[in-house]
């Protein structure tokens, strides 16, 4: 549920911009606010990076197959 942001803080999905007193704010699961746009989409820059699968032994890449 989002709010009105009642002092200035920082956001926590560390968008770059900072949240203004009266700015549409929501907690996150961590208890810390930031604004509801970076809610709904989160800065691709923060999303884990691709596993890669290694075709030969079927584990998350790097695997004993990349030593040779
Ligand atoms: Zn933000
Ligand atoms: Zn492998």
């Amino acid at each position: 549920m989002s709010f009105k942001a009642q002092y200035n803080g920082t956001c926590a999905a560390a968008c770059g911009h900072r949240i203004h007193e009266g700015d549409e704010i929501e907690k996150d699961d961590d208890g810390q606010y930031r604004h509801v746009d970076c809610v709904s989409e989160p800065d691709p820059t923060t999303l884990a990076p691709k596993e890669i699968v290694c075709p030969d032994c079927w584990l998350v890449k790097p695997c004993r197959c990349d030593d040779d």
